[in-house]
């Protein structure tokens, strides 16, 4: 509801107009008297006085209530704006000139306002590009580093499988060979040889064998599996190896049902528990859940310019003859093919964390 209008400076100004007409008439009549001779001249003394009183009074009034509250407002407007709206406005003198002083005050505080909600909008919008950049670069590393691990698959499974089969024939030759030459007492330090030899081509077996799982599809088959039973038989097969490097193996395991081939995923998490157990300190969690299948040591972690590359095939920082770096590779490979995805990442205070998730069934 609308304030009733007072009548404020109007009303002043006018009564003092008022006045001032009255002493100008009140001089005229006196002026007039005084040439006509019936009047007296003290009395145009006076109405002299009073006009002149009156137009002062006049002007003072004017000057009081309008002039310099409006210049007052004048100058606050200046520095208001030399301050970017910081400085507040301060209403002064009576009426309508305090009332219009309220009102820019009102103006800009609001203005204020409306400039916060403005730059915090803006903030927001800039941080949510932001994020959806971020997000975005994300997708592509992953979609070009999963275009890149299955063309090196493809690669990799052709000459694994032009290799297997020759090692496969050195492995017999030399086996059959060293056996006949042990039968017949022959040359200890040939059949020490030929023993090396056969070391030698399985263990390239082995590796072709690998980068064969890696490259080859799984068997297709899909069914329902828990991934809590998955990581308790994993962990159950490395449990020995753990122990033999006094590495604790701890598993909070909650149902996780997923749909995949239940082989292919022991491959995959015993892959996870056998790294995970090579570098602990000292313990190795394995968690299953709603997230998946979650694999953390207490180990120095992995060097944050090898992440992007751990799944990378023949990507190793065991020692020669120590590690093929091929395990993650296959585990990436079986992920991948199920529809999921796998992580690797550093936990805050040590260690690494591997989660794979899975399609539900
Ligand atoms: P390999 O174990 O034969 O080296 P992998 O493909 O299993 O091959 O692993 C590749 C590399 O990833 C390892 O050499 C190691 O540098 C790194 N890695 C894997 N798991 C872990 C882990 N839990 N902690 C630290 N580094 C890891």
């Amino acid at each position: 509801m609308a304030a009733p209008r007072r009548p404020g400076l109007a009303l002043k100004l006018g009564s003092l107009l008022t006045l001032a007409v009255v002493g100008v008439m009140l001089l005229t009549s006196v002026f007039t008297r005084a040439y006509d001779g019936s009047g007296d001249t003290a009395w145009v003394a006076l109405a002299l006085a009073v006009a002149l009183a009156f137009a002062f009074a006049f002007a003072a009034a004017l000057d009081w209530l309008v002039v310099r509250p409006l210049v007052r407002l004048a100058r606050q407007v200046r520095r208001m704006e030399e301050a970017d709206l910081a400085e507040p406005f301060v209403a002064t003198g009576i009426d309508e000139p305090r009332e219009l002083g309220e009102a820019l005050e009102r103006l800009r505080t609001r203005v204020l306002l409306e400039q916060e909600g403005q730059r915090r909008l803006n903030a927001d919008l800039e941080q949510r590009v932001q994020e959806r950049t971020l997000a975005l670069a994300a997708a592509q590393r992953e979609l070009s580093d999963a275009e890149r691990l299955a063309s090196v698959g493809r690669l990799a499974g052709g000459v694994a499988h032009e290799i297997n089969n020759p090692a496969g024939v050195i492995l017999g030759r030399a086996s059959f060979l060293r056996e006949i030459l042990q039968e017949s007492g022959g040359d200890p330090e040939l059949v020490a040889d030929l023993a090396v030899m056969e070391r030698q081509a399985e263990r390239i077996r082995q590796i072709t064998g690998s980068l064969l799982r890696f490259a080859r599809k799984t068997t297709g088959e899909r069914r329902p599996v828990d991934l809590a039973d998955v990581a308790r038989d994993a962990i159950a097969l490395a449990r020995l190896e753990a122990r033999a490097r006094g590495v604790e193996l701890t598993g909070t395991l909650a149902p996780a049902p997923v749909l995949a081939d239940p082989h292919a995923l022991e491959q995959v998490a015993y892959n996870l528990l056998r790294n995970a157990i090579h570098a602990a300190r000292a313990t190795v969690r394995v968690r299953t859940g709603p997230e998946g299948l979650v694999v953390e040591d207490d180990g120095a972690g992995v060097a944050p310019e090898h992440l992007p590359r751990v799944f990378e095939p023949f990507f190793t920082t065991k020692a020669p003859g120590e590690g093929t770096g091929l395990g993650l590779a296959v585990v990436h490979g079986i992920v991948a093919e199920h529809g999921g995805r796998i992580t690797a990442e550093n936990l805050p205070d040590a260690g690494a964390r591997f989660v794979v998730s899975l399609p539900a069934p």
